[in-house]
């Protein structure tokens, strides 16, 4: 089967000759263990900092082996007393067409009522994190105006769905006319602003007249300053990412002022840091997929030789919601 490791560490932007494909036999399992054919491939920016050899909150990814990511598949032989072959599983096998565990940290999953995909998604990671920023930092009230970056993606568009559901106004930030309209239309948010239109400032502060009381920051840089000058007293930032500085530009905050004139509060987290409330997360979260009432898009590449390119295009944005690779 097929696998991608990492070649070399990007200086600046990733390249296609950071990533090598290789060819390896397909194992043979061990009493206690199963072998797993992945469906998807998981894309996700966090992946562009564990590429660097510096200090983070997980280590680097080692040079020559296989690039971390989660998974969703199918167990395809299994020795294993909790797992039975046709079982779907999601787990953490990397860019890999297969990959052997000893069940620990692999999930069962029940696509019943939820596609195997969003369980990278909406019902994975992604939307975990955005209900954790939401309901364990920013902590809305019903009639409180949120504003979350990065608005059509993986992340992005559960938080502000979430925030509807709890009685919010809620305003996106994304990029470019296509992405505002389906954050609206489809997505259901009060407004989304396109910050390549070259207004955002003006346009921010139409769509929130009231002032903004809880941001969910994914890009940092202009786009985060923006939110900070719109901050009511006491407002809350749940501070997710800031992808537009994942290839080491620097990300001033101008406006850091306001920190100090409106007595905000602005939490870093990272989701992975509290599986204890995964459960109920994604209870919640599964529950409104199944019911229809959370919507996700999905840009999905097909074969494992096109997650380099799906993985560099998602960094410049030309992913639109969740970037997935489909690999069978
Ligand atoms: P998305 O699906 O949102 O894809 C990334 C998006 O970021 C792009 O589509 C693009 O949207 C936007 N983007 C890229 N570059 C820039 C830029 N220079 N300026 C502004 N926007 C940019 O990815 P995810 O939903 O998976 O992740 C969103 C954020 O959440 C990331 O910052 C990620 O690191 C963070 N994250 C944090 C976690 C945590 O535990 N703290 C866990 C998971 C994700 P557009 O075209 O609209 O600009």
């Amino acid at each position: 089967y097929k696998r991608l490791v990492l070649a070399s560490r990007p200086r600046g932007q990733v390249t296609p000759d950071n990533f090598r494909l290789e060819e390896v036999p397909v194992p043979e399992i061990a009493d206690g263990q199963l072998l797993v054919r992945n469906h998807y491939l998981s894309l996700d920016p966090y992946m562009r900092m564990r590429m660097e050899d510096v200090k983070s909150y997980a280590a680097p990814q080692a040079i020559g082996e296989t690039m971390i990511g989660g998974t969703v598949g199918e167990v395809v032989a299994s020795k294993h007393p909790k797992f039975k072959v046709g079982d779907k599983v999601q787990g953490m096998f990397g860019w890999s067409e297969m990959g052997v565990s000893d069940g620990a940290l692999l999930r069962k999953l029940d696509t019943t009522h939820v596609p195997l995909s969003a369980y990278l998604g909406a019902v994975g990671m992604p939307g975990m994190t955005a209900w954790y920023g939401l309901t364990q930092i920013m902590q809305p009230k019903p009639g409180e105006t949120i504003v979350v970056s990065a608005a059509s993606g993986a992340v992005g568009s559960v938080v502000g769905q979430l925030a509807k559901l709890r009685g919010c106004r809620a305003v996106g930030i994304a990029g470019g006319a296509e992405k505002c309209a389906y954050v609206v239309d489809e997505l259901g948010f009060d407004a989304c602003i396109d910050y390549k239109a070259g207004r955002l400032e003006a346009d921010l502060a139409a769509a929130t007249p009231n002032g903004i009381d809880a941001v969910f920051e994914n890009v940092g840089g202009d786009v985060f300053d923006a939110s900070l000058a719109r901050m009511n007293p006491f407002g809350r930032i749940a501070l997710c990412g800031m992808i537009a500085g994942y290839d080491g530009e620097p990300m001033p905050i101008k406006n850091s002022r306001v920190f100090l004139t409106m007595r905000l509060t602005m939490r870093g987290f990272i989701v992975s840091e509290h599986m204890d409330l995964w459960p109920q997360g994604l209870q919640e979260l599964g529950g409104l997929v199944a019911a229809g009432k959370l919507r996700f898009r999905e840009s999905v590449a097909q074969g494992l030789e096109a997650a380099p390119e799906a993985f560099i295009g998602m960094l410049k944005g030309k992913n639109f919601g969740k970037q997935l690779v489909k690999l069978i």
